[in-house]
């Protein structure tokens, strides 16, 4: 994201939970992905650290298996895997045990003067979040904080904390050992290639811009609809909701993004900065701003307390308190079991003032969207004259797909961009320890307010989220996946 790109310094990656699912499915085949593209020095190395008995071979093997299922650019498509493959080794340890730590100092320095590491280490917290205050803590007592000849960085996984106190006191944790420049907060959103593209296409071109605001939007809808149901994360999800799962994180980035106004540079204080006010300017939200949702039979999910109040919906209504933005609503909606899969944002336009058409009384709104995924395109809606007689009018859609002006490109995954800068130095795409906890004074507020509306899988979410936007005259609506129009 910087204007100049600095080199991929060589590096020991460490990976705390390195036995788990994240790293199997998504760091390392995001890896194997960059050095297939020769984007990583050819001296990187991983060490991977879990309690789990591995050997480097059974370490190796597990990777393979993620690798050869998750990555982009899999071991077929380069001839890396063997080099690959010996670049990462294993250590075994209890995470809060200082001889871990005393064994893992002893493999850096090893690695470091066989590989050429140069003293440079990024660790990555991958590791349920109970055990990231411990890791944190035990790295500043062995004095892997900082590197005598190198630079020292450090990933932490979402979910980070589950509330502001909690986000707040991992913030102070994390600062007695590392200094906020060596911190990168994950939220893998912001790796995404159509994500990155709502600031390209708002500040690399001149068009939109100057209708990006009060005089011209209507409102702005942000949906992030999943089809699929808790599963085999119940019971994390029914301690933590949809609230924490989606919207402190997420969900609040698109908006943030969609909201912010230009920075003055492409750099990481600039963008942050920028991100920061648009939260500081967020209206304290009241309760009849949110609607909150469960569908039927989440109670029967496995690994749900009985009788559970926890949202796999909700629907809030937003205010950003400023010149570009006083009056709009933003509608933010996110659940699980719902009619759809889709990431998007959408700007409605006001009306025109004048109605010229008479035939035409119900002109549709000119409506923009950015859609995120599954379907990554940008639509714009407007209206055009039906051939023949008369002036009646009809609303058509011009689309952009990704698919079709760069086929042949598989999309990077969110993990190899935001891999590949951290090892840059480049934090631009991770949040800072003072956004974190705004998101959360926003979401805080919220937390155990209310008992969910009961909604049918597969539907767009309860009755009463229609309620809350319709009380403005609007309606749900996407406009990224046109052929199954709706979402009311
Ligand atoms: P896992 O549950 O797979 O755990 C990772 C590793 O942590 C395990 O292999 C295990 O290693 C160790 N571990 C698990 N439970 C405990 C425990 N109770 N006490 C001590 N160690 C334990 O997690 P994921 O890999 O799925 O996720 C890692 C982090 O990344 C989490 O914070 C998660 O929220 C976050 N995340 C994950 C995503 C994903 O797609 N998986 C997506 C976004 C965020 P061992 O027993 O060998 O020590």
């Amino acid at each position: 994201m910087s204007p100049k790109r600095t080199a991929v310094e060589p590096a020991v990656v460490v990976i705390f939970g390195a036995s788990g699912d994240l790293t199997q499915r998504k760091l390392v085949p995001a890896l194997h992905s960059l050095a297939c593209e020769g984007a990583l020095s050819s001296a990187t190395h991983v060490i991977g650290v879990a309690r789990s008995a591995f050997s480097d071979g059974d370490f190796r093997t597990q990777l393979y298996a993620g690798v050869e299922g998750y990555a982009r650019l899999k071991p077929g498509m380069c001839a890396l895997w063997a080099d690959f493959s010996e670049r990462h080794t294993y250590l075994a340890g209890e995470y809060d045990d200082p001889a871990t730590y005393q064994r893992l100092a002893a493999a850096l320095a090893e690695v470091d003067g066989r590989r050429g590491t140069q003293g440079n280490h990024l660790f990555y917290l991958a590791t349920p979040p109970t055990l990231y205050p411990t890791i944190i803590a035990r790295l500043g007592e062995a004095g892997l904080n900082h590197s005598s000849t190198g630079w020292t960085r450090i990933i932490i996984e979402k979910p980070f904390g589950h509330d502001l106190e909690s986000a707040r006191s991992l913030n102070a944790q994390i600062h007695q050992v590392f200094a906020e420049e060596q911190v990168y907060r994950i939220d893998h959103y912001l790796g995404k290639e159509t994500v990155q593209n709502v600031l390209t296409f708002r500040f690399a071109n001149a068009i939109f811009e100057p209708l990006w605001n009060r005089n011209y939007v209507d409102h702005v809808q942000i949906t992030v609809a999943e089809t699929v149901p808790v599963g085999r994360r119940a019971g994390y999800y029914d301690g933590a909701g949809v609230l924490r799962d989606m919207f402190q994180n997420h969900l609040l980035q698109l908006l943030t993004l969609t909201a912010m106004e230009p920075p003055s540079a492409f750099n990481a204080r600039a963008l942050r900065d920028e991100k920061v006010k648009v939260l500081q300017a967020l209206r304290r939200l009241s309760l009849d701003d949110l609607v909150l949702g469960q569908y039927q039979g989440y109670l029967e999910e496995e690994g749900v307390t009985k009788g559970s109040q926890t949202a796999t919906y909700a629907a809030l209504r937003l205010y950003v308190d400023n010149w570009r933005w006083q009056g709009v609503p933003f509608y933010l909606r996110s659940g699980k079991a719902l009619a759809d899969k889709v990431s998007e944002i959408t700007l409605q336009f006001k009306g025109v003032p004048h109605l010229l058409f008479p035939e035409s009384a119900d002109l549709a709104a000119n409506r923009l969207s950015l859609c995120i995924q599954p379907d990554e395109s940008i639509h714009l809606r407007f209206e055009t004259k039906v051939p023949g007689a008369g002036m009646r009018t009809t609303p058509v859609d011009m689309t952009f797909e990704y698919a079709d002006n760069y086929s042949g490109r598989r999309l990077p995954d969110a993990y190899e961009r935001l891999l590949l800068d951290a090892l840059q130095g480049d934090a631009a795409l991770f949040a800072r320890a003072d956004e974190i906890e705004l998101a959360w004074t926003v979401v805080d507020p919220l937390l155990n307010r209310g008992v969910p509306f009961p909604y049918g899988p597969g539907s767009w979410g309860p009755a009463e989220a229609s309620l809350l936007i319709s009380q403005q005259g609007c309606e749900w609506d996407y406009g990224c996946r046109r052929e199954k129009k709706g979402g009311g």
